[in-house]
Formats: C-alpha cells, sequence, structure tokens
C-alpha cells in the first residue's frame, strides 16, 4: 500500500466529518464511497468575504501499490505522494549518568527540559519561584477582582509560566520538529486531540490547567522532583566553573548542570546572572501592544451574516504594517 495525501477537500460548515471519506473517493472518481485509512492531516478555516465559510481538509489515506490519481482534480484540491507523518524527531542525545540536571522555571520552557531529560533517565530537579497552578489560580482571581498582587504568584511568576491565563493558543509560526512531539504530549496530558490537526490550535484556559496539573504527576511519576515557592537567588561558581545554586538566599543545591528557564520577566534573576558574569545577550527589540474588541465585533467582520452559526469558533484577525520606507515589514500578530 502506497500513503497519499489530498490538499484542500472543502466541507460546508453543517456537514458531519464523516462525510470526508465518500467525498474524497467522489473526487478521486474511486467506486464504493471508501478510503481506507482516512486520517486528517489539517482542518482550516476558509472565511473569505462574500461567501458562506467552510472548513478545508488536507487528508491522508492508502491506496494500493498501482494505484495513480485522476489528472482533472476540482480547482483547489492537490494530490501528492507525500508521506502523510512527519518525520519522526530523532533524540539523540547524551548526558553524564546520573548527574542531577537542576531546571529553573516551569513554565513551557522548564516543563518541557524537564520530560526531555527525564525521558532520558537523567535525575531532574525542577524548580518554581511561584506556587502550583491550582493555588495560582485563586492569586491571580484575587488580582483581577480585588487588585491584591502578590509579586510571585500572579499572571506571570507560577506554574505553567506566562502564558497560564491565556486560551493557550498554540501558533508558534516556527517549523520545528519538536513541536509535532509537544503537541502530541500536550494531548497526552489531557488537551483536545483536535490540537494536532487545527491550524490555530489552542487548548482553553479551563482545560490549560488540567493538563498542567497532569503534566506535573508525570513528571513526579518519572522520578522528577518539583519544588515550589523554590526561588534561584544566586550562582555558585568557583573558578568560572558552576558548582551549584542557592534557593530562597538559605539552601544550597550542589550541581553543575543548569538549565535556566526562567522566561522574559524575572528581571531580578537576570540582574543576577550579570552581577554573576554570566554571558546575556540581547534580541532584536520587540514591542507588544494589547488591543481589545468585543468578540462579536470581529466575528460580525469576519463572517458576517454567517455569524452565530455554531460550528463556526470565535474570529480573529492577522495586524501586519508594510513599512516601505524602512524596506521592511512589522510581522503580523494574531489579534482575538
Ligand atoms: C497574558 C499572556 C498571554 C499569553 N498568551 C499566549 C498564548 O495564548 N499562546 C502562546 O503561545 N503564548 C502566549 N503568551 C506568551 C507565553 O506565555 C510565553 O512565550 C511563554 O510562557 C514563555 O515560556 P517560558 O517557559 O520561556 O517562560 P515563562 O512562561 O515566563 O516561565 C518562566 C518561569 O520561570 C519562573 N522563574 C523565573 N525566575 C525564577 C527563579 N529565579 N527561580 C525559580 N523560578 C523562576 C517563573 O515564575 C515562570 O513560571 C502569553 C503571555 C502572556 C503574559
Amino acid at each position: 500500500m502506497k500513503t497519499w495525501r489530498i490538499d484542500g477537500v472543502p466541507l460546508a460548515l453543517d456537514e458531519d466529518v464523516q462525510l470526508l471519506s465518500s467525498l474524497v473517493a467522489a473526487i478521486l472518481h474511486i467506486d464504493g464511497n471508501h478510503i481506507d485509512n482516512l486520517q486528517i492531516i489539517r482542518k482550516s478555516l476558509d472565511a473569505r468575504r462574500n461567501r458562506p465559510p467552510r472548513f478545508i481538509y488536507n487528508l491522508a489515506f492508502t491506496r494500493e501499490e498501482d494505484w495513480s490519481p485522476p489528472a482533472n482534480l476540482p480547482a483547489g484540491v492537490k494530490i501528492s505522494n507525500v508521506p502523510a507523518e512527519p518525520e519522526p524527531v530523532a533524540f539523540s542525545f547524551s548526558f553524564p549518568a546520573g548527574k542531577q540536571v537542576v531546571v529553573v522555571g516551569c513554565g513551557p520552557a522548564g516543563l518541557f527540559a524537564a520530560l526531555f531529560l527525564a525521558l532520558h533517565d537523567c535525575p531532574v530537579l525542577l524548580l518554581e519561584l511561584g506556587g502550583p497552578v491550582e493555588e495560582r489560580h485563586g492569586d491571580v482571581q484575587s488580582f483581577w477582582t480585588r487588585g491584591i498582587l502578590l509579586p510571585e504568584s500572579n499572571v506571570y511568576f507560577g506554574e505553567g509560566g506566562a502564558g497560564t491565563f491565556s486560551d493557550g493558543k498554540l501558533t508558534s509560526r516556527v517549523r520545528n520538529p519538536y513541536t509535532v512531539w509537544v503537541k502530541k504530549i500536550l494531548v497526552e496530558m489531557g488537551a483536545a486531540p483536535e490540537i494536532l490537526t487545527d491550524a490555530k490550535p489552542h487548548i482553553g484556559s479551563d482545560r490549560l490547567r488540567k493538563v498542567l496539573i497532569n503534566l506535573r504527576k508525570h513528571l513526579l511519576s518519572m522520578g522528577c522532583q518539583v519544588r515550589f515557592h523554590a526561588k534561584m537567588t544566586d550562582l555558585i561558581i568557583h573558578n568560572n566553573h558552576l558548582e551549584g545554586i542557592v534557593v530562597s538566599g538559605v539552601e544550597e543545591i550542589k550541581s553543575d548542570q543548569l538549565v535556566l528557564a526562567i522566561g522574559q520577566s524575572s528581571e531580578e534573576t537576570y540582574r543576577l546572572l550579570a552581577d554573576r558574569g554570566v554571558e546575556l545577550g540581547s534580541k532584536a527589540f520587540a514591542m507588544g501592544l494589547r488591543v481589545e474588541h468585543p468578540q462579536e465585533h470581529i466575528n460580525r467582520i469576519q463572517y458576517g451574516r454567517w455569524m452565530g452559526n455554531s460550528a463556526l469558533p470565535p474570529a480573529d484577525y492577522t495586524l501586519t504594517a508594510r513599512l516601505p520606507e524602512l524596506n521592511r515589514a512589522v510581522p503580523g500578530t494574531e489579534v482575538s
């Protein structure tokens, strides 16, 4: 059997996903209305103006070796024999056996670094200055409703890191072979399987907290130690060699293997690193700006008279500016 890929198969909003098999069979003039091993690779929404929005599917399926696709395909539909599955990620990694790695920061970078190390049998100690997500949730609510700001438990700091109280959008705009691995882990931890195929995947705020709790339990079950309210406050360096770190100003932890996954908000920690002679490089300057619109307003502009159809997700849009005088474009920012 040979694997084929067909891109651009449209499905109306009210059509059931089960129809895909017979639709693909009809497009490819295959008898029997059935396609073997049909698998969704990607689902996106075509909401271009002045016509009904529709879903567009890229799919994979298998056929006998001697089958060949018809020459005439409907407009927008393409077929190729590219393998459906992305190349498996080769985890080539060697590490001094038995050495404990201290990972500082329990945001996405720290959590996945810890998991990656644990999968390679490294003993891991994961430290986070804030609290577990259950506790943090209450602290963030107190800030939003009563304005009580806890410096070490807020929207930036605590288990899950900076994006925990967003809706968990997963658009990274990078082509990285680990992307698929990360999404599969998120599904194993309780995210909806659709994040593997949706063109604009998101986890959802409530579900994201559960995913984080499951990921923590998973790390613990693999032998990782996870400590909250444990802030790295100093580095122990002798003769230009890292020997350990200080936690919460009092406790020394010996290890010369340190992963700093402290995000961008821990100004105090960056000052500490600079004071201790750690080489820091600056990134290109970027400025973020938040614009809020009523969701209904964006839905109306994007979906027009189809707004309100229960199959349609909340609409978003991309804001891009081209600056010919600077000969550059400002990267598009998704707004929703
Ligand atoms: C409001 C908001 C909404 C967002 N929404 C999205 C979104 O929908 N989708 C998306 O992709 N991105 C989103 N982002 C961006 C995303 O959160 C970041 O890109 C991501 O969190 C970076 O991950 P990180 O692990 O590098 O750092 P962080 O998430 O910042 O995690 C760093 C962790 O390190 C801890 N830490 C720092 N210093 C120390 C120390 N000295 N000792 C111990 N622990 C320490 C911090 O408490 C923190 O938990 C959002 C960001 C914000 C602020």
